[in-house]
């Protein structure tokens, strides 16, 4: 992913509506370059500060480093997990299929 293509995603990022795949790739590229991570800084903390005005509650002293840093680690997390899911939920089907086959064999033969 080139920086173009990744500052062109940070809204997504940050609304969660990137695919695992994109979100994988954003992640990567953030960490791997100050010019977008500081992007991303800002926007998390333009957000972060629009959304405490829109629900009323300001905090003083939020610490958007260390929001941004939880978020990011927090989406990996996620996607490891959908991730995982979707092997487990293959491996059930395919082992499904499988012994389905093999009782119609089974039967007929
Ligand atoms: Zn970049």
């Amino acid at each position: 992913m080139d920086c173009t293509k990744c500052q062109s995603l940070i809204e997504s990022f940050l609304k969660q509506s990137l695919s695992s795949t994109e979100s994988d790739e954003f992640i990567t590229h953030v960490k791997g370059c100050s010019e977008c991570y500081g992007e991303l800084e800002v926007y998390h903390m333009v957000n972060s500060v629009v959304s405490q005005l829109d629900s009323g509650n300001e905090e003083d002293d939020v610490d958007y480093k260390a929001s941004l840093t939880r978020m990011l680690t927090r989406a990996g997390t996620q996607n490891r997990r959908r991730r995982f899911v979707k092997y487990v939920f293959l491996t059930v089907l395919v082992t499904l299929f499988v012994v389905i086959w093999f009782l119609i064999r089974g039967f007929v033969f």
